[in-house]
């Protein structure tokens, strides 16, 4: 498979070279030449496969041109080994559960199939290192960092805004030594990801050593969150509520909800799609006014979500062609602040005993307000509640039980480098890396 960029200046990368540059040279997102449509037969046998066999199926659909069908199953099976169970809510309304990875939140199943995959090309063609930049306000560098944990031929540096991200998002980072080393900014995460940028564009750096990017613009990062849209269908269907499935999808970047669209693009029967917004309502704008308008993020309590500039939805124009009416015509958009979030998370719980986190309760009241009597809503919970352990206590006056997983990190000691936002400084400090 070849990928093209959204920008249209650049065509016929290989899989390899997508997922080494991350980012196209004209600035553009990958995207593969073209999507399969898989056989009516393994929808017709889905609910009989495993969440890791049907992930191998799709998998293949995208990388099986280009990486060993061993290799491939290989890098799947040992992405999927935690379960991502179907939790009924209320009301028709389902919660897919996809905080039991490492991190406890759903963007470990991109960062860890994105770490293999990479790791894979290393060994089989290139052999030299490669330096994986990642600029996080908090939930993508704890992904990152324990995706690639471990992983040869591979160090990774998180680059986050000093004070800026919880004390427990901190230590998914801070605390794992090895191949990965957390830099601590002294400034905001767009300090840190303008650093990420410059370091990019630096022609000195980039003859010196191999950079790539592990932000949703990856294809390796973002094509894996199909996998499990096929996964919470296979699990209604079991149940006999397939049916008229609506899913919505708390969205930032855009890059979850655009696994989901490429999900349905191969044949998932999925009716429509809500894209659920904290304050930063972007999208919600452009599907109201067809006018696409970036601008500053505000920040909120569902803070995995504060973008500005979502940028996946480059990808979304391109699926369905830059038409306006055919976006708005397979998503709608919704936008709540943070009186509403804490608001639905507090009556949630109160009424079905579910807990909610700032992000999913953000899916979850959009499916409240939306749904029809004939459809089936499933929201996808892309976090634990404990990882935002202040806000959720707050909002439900209850402790909030911190998981095992969590509470491990917690033990470990904290090593980062304190680095200005000064890019000079942080390009002389990787070059001396080098030496
Ligand atoms: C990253 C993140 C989101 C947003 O996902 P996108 O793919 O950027 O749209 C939502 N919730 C949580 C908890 C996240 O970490």
């Amino acid at each position: 498979m070849k990928y093209y960029s959204t920008n249209k200046k650049v065509s016929g990368v290989s899989l390899q070279d997508a997922v080494v540059k991350g980012l196209a040279e004209d600035k553009g997102l990958f995207m593969p030449d073209s999507i399969k449509v898989l056989p009516q037969t393994f929808f017709d046998n889905i609910e009989n496969l495993s969440f890791q066999e049907m992930a191998y199926t799709v998998a293949e659909a995208f990388f099986g041109d280009d990486v060993e069908a061993e290799a491939l199953k290989k890098i799947v099976y040992n992405t999927l080994n935690f379960d991502v169970p179907l939790v009924y809510v209320a009301d028709n309304i389902y919660s897919l559960e996809l905080y039991h990875g490492p991190t406890l939140a759903f963007k470990d199943v991109g960062g860890r199939f994105m770490s293999r995959l990479l790791n894979y090309f290393i060994q089989k063609e290139s052999k030299t290192n490669v330096n994986v930049l990642v600029a996080t306000s908090g939930d993508t560098g704890s992904a990152v960092a324990n995706g690639f944990l471990g992983v040869e031929g591979i160090h990774v540096y998180v680059l986050y805004p000093k004070g800026l991200v919880s004390p427990i998002q901190e230590c998914q980072f801070t605390t794992l030594g090895q191949n990965i080393t957390a830099l601590e900014v002294d400034g905001t995460f767009d300090d840190c990801q303008a650093l990420v940028k410059s370091a990019f564009m630096d022609a000195e750096l980039n003859a010196a050593m191999k950079l790539t990017s592990a932000n949703s613009i990856n294809v390796a990062r973002f094509l894996p969150q199909s996998f499990y849209y096929f996964y919470a269908y296979a699990q209604l269907k079991k149940l006999g509520k397939e049916e008229n499935l609506v899913m919505c999808v708390p969205s930032g970047n855009f890059g979850n909800i655009t696994g989901g669209l490429f999900a349905k693009r191969m044949g998932l029967p999925v009716k429509r799609f809500i894209a659920a917004n904290n304050r930063n309502d972007i999208f919600l704008q452009y599907l109201q006014s067809g006018v696409y308008k970036p601008r500053p993020s505000v920040s909120t309590i569902a803070n995995a979500m504060d973008v500005g500039d979502p940028s996946n939805f480059a990808r979304v124009l391109d699926l369905f062609d830059g038409s306006h009416d055919a976006i708005v015509s397979e998503i709608s958009g919704v936008s709540y602040n943070d009186l509403q979030i804490a608001e639905t998370l507090k009556a949630c719980y109160a009424e079905t005993g579910y807990l909610l986190d700032p992000h999913g309760a953000c899916g979850y009241r959009a499916l409240k307000e939306g749904l029809e009597a004939n459809e089936t809503g499933v929201f996808l919970e892309t976090a634990h509640p404990a990882k935002f352990l202040e806000t959720v206590e707050n909002i439900i006056g209850e402790k909030v039980e911190i998981p095992m997983k969590l509470q491990e990190f917690m033990k470990g000691e904290k090593k980062s480098l304190p680095l200005t936002k000064d890019f000079e400084s942080f390009k002389s400090y990787l070059l001396s890396l080098k030496a």
